[in-house]
């Protein structure tokens, strides 16, 4: 019997090997961009034909090879960045696994210059299907240039799976950004079939970093991106969070420039995605998208590098941390450029602590701004009870006594007949059906009374579905709905998450359902026109991100049990509205970032009737 297992030729083996690491021009600009920028080249130059297919060489004028690692470096695992398995716990650099040029020398034609600059002399290797074709010793200034010439010249259906030059050149500039922006004190120029694309210097060496950054946006995105920026700059000992973010009214339609890197390195993330969106929240609509350049830096050994070579993922030890820090981050930064409301300034480092243990430099706090509105107040947190949040102006956003004070959670408020030793509940007026009036001590604040009651829906709803006991009022008279084949697709796997809202549905059979309880307090008392708005609403959150689900499923569940018909609310009910809505986290805003509510200071009353 002859033997049947064989082992692959060397040049096979690295073949199929290769079509991990190198799937398309931009593969190995990524690789030989990374290469450079971890040889501490300060000056990279990119040359690219037909998008990469039929040329891309990369020139630096870092550390070099000597003669030896320049015949190495082509062979698999070969890497002077790591020497035992533990060294991946403390990686600094982009390479590690020594495949990359092994894995291109066996797909292309390269070709490698390089000297050191110890030597006096440099050496060329030109390789071509694995195989070395020629060495010599050659003249050649100190760094390194590598070539590399036909692309999958020998595996044609790969060569046929590359789109057109255009898709190709998009992937390839997208490689090269993300290096770029990585690496803002490194100067870059980029050539395409002759015509130059990028050229940019390095940041000064005394530039700061955040300076650094934003010279290398404006260089990369145009001049326009100036005046987009917002700094973000969190510093715990767990984890830095620096970089920009875009103002919210910039925020596009289509994705655009989302950055995250860990330790220089780009990840993608859709978990730290989400902590900066949350954070936009009601900033900017839910089918846009706001801009961030964000650059993580945290001991290595906090993180697992994904091994597979060109994932992008990587795994946090201690992700909730991660998150709670770069999502206090950006609506610090918001709030600070008094984007946002800023209600967050004095609870977040608090928080931060709690969540890492770790000891937090406070930020300066914000100077207050004219004219008076809730946003301004920057300590909503550690006041206890919405009248007194708007009495503060007296004495200032920053106030000494109250910093420090322990986070209350949203429900701890205290009623507002109770607050600051006030006799006797104060006055409060219901308007056309749809307002509600409460005075205040220097003016008064006009509640839109279903925009309020969507936004404590949407906080309950969340809350339920995290814990999944929404209450339920049992229907005495179940009612019987059916849907249609698209209502019915949406619903059915939501069911258990509908229950989990205090929506009681059974199924009664086909698309049939039947609704036998309603969530309590539900404004609406009708449960088929629920279930109907429900499913409309429903619908248009459809584009929600997976990990959104639960914010989608909060939001059309509160716009469909807000919506009530016009009805008389007694002083006691509209205060306990006004303190309900209070208790929330977000109160100015509904979920999709409509006012609530709009105060008016008494002097504004004394300018309109010209009291001087
Ligand atoms: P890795 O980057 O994972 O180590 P590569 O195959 O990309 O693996 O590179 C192999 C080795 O070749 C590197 O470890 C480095 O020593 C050397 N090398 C590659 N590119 C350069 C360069 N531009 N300048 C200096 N050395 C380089
Ligand atoms: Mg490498």
């Amino acid at each position: 019997m002859s033997d049947l297992i064989r082992l692959l030729p060397d040049h096979v083996a690295n073949q199929i090997a290769a079509g991990e690491v190198v799937q398309r021009p931009a593969s190995v600009v990524k690789e030989l961009l990374e290469n450079s920028v971890d040889a501490k080249a300060t000056h990279i130059t990119l040359v690219l034909k037909e998008a990469g297919r039929a040329l891309i060489q990369v020139s630096d004028d870092g550390a070099g090879m000597g003669m030896n690692d320049a015949r190495l470096c082509f062979e698999r695992h070969a890497t002077s960045k790591i020497r035992a398995a533990d060294d991946l716990l403390a990686l600094r650099t982009m390479g590690f696994r020594g495949e990359a040029l092994a894995s291109i020398a066996a797909i292309a034609q390269v070709e490698l210059r390089t000297r050191s600059h110890a030597d006096d002399l440099g050496t060329r290797i030109v390789m071509e299907g694995s195989q070395v074709r020629a060495q010599e010793i050659v003249a050649a200034p100190a760094g390194t240039a590598i070539t590399v010439r036909n692309l999958f010249y020998n595996v044609p259906a790969r060569r046929q799976f590359l789109k057109s030059d255009a898709v190709e050149l998009k992937h390839v500039l997208e490689e090269f950004q993300r290096v770029a922006l990585a690496h803002p004190g490194t100067a870059f120029q980029v050539l395409h079939n002759e015509e130059e694309l990028f050229r940019m210097p390095g940041a000064a060496d005394d530039a700061s970093e955040a300076a650094a950054l934003r010279q290398r946006v404006v260089h990369l995105y145009g001049r326009r991106y100036d005046e987009r920026l917002v700094p973000v700059e969190e510093a715990t000992d767990f984890v830095r969070v620096q970089g920009y973010i875009g103002k919210p009214e910039f925020a596009k339609r289509s994705r655009g420039e989302q950055y995250f890197f860990v330790n220089r390195r780009f990840i993608r993330s859709s978990y730290l995605e989400h902590a900066v969106r949350t954070a936009f929240d009601e900033l900017v609509g839910r089918d846009s998208y706001p801009s961030w350049f964000l650059f993580l830096e945290l001991d290595p050994s906090q993180i697992d590098i994904n091994i597979h070579p060109t994932k992008t993922e990587i795994k946090f030890r201690d992700d909730r941390t991660v998150y709670a820090i770069v999502h206090a981050a950006v609506r610090r930064a918001l709030g600070r450029f008094n984007i946002s409301p800023s209600l967050d300034f004095e609870p977040e480092p608090a928080m931060i602590a709690a969540f890492s243990g770790a000891s937090v430099q406070p930020m300066p706090a914000p100077a207050p701004i004219q004219p008076w509105r809730p946003q301004d107040l920057g300590v909503r947190h550690a006041v206890t009870g919405w009248q007194q949040l708007f009495d503060l102006r007296d004495r200032g956003p920053a106030m000494p006594e109250l910093s420090g004070a322990p986070v209350p959670t949203p429900d701890h408020v205290v009623p507002m007949r109770e607050l600051d030793g006030e006799p006797g509940p104060r006055p409060v007026f219901q308007l056309h059906g749809s307002y509600i009036i409460a005075q205040l001590r220097h003016g008064f604040v006009v509640i839109d009374r279903s925009r309020a009651l969507e936004r404590i829906g949407y906080e309950r709803a969340l809350k339920q579905l995290e814990l999944g006991n929404g209450p339920s009022q049992a229907e005495l008279f179940p009612r019987n709905v059916e849907l249609s084949a698209a209502d019915w697709a949406l619903v059915e796997d939501l069911l258990p998450e509908l229950r989990a809202l205090g929506l009681d549905l059974q199924v009664f059979g086909g698309r049939t359902l039947t609704v036998c309880g309603m969530p309590v307090g539900s404004a609406q008392d009708d449960p088929e026109r629920v279930l109907e708005q429900l499913i409309e609403q429903l619908h248009t959150e459809r584009g929600a991100l997976k990990l959104e689900r639960h914010a989608a499923l909060a939001r059309s569940m509160a716009r469909s049990i807000s919506m009530r018909p016009d009805e008389t609310l007694s002083p006691p009910q509209m205060h306990d509205l006004i303190d309900r809505l209070f208790a929330c986290e977000m109160p100015y805003y509904t979920p999709s970032g409509k006012p609530t509510l709009i105060t008016y200071g008494l002097d504004e009353l004394a300018q309109r009737f010209e009291r001087g």
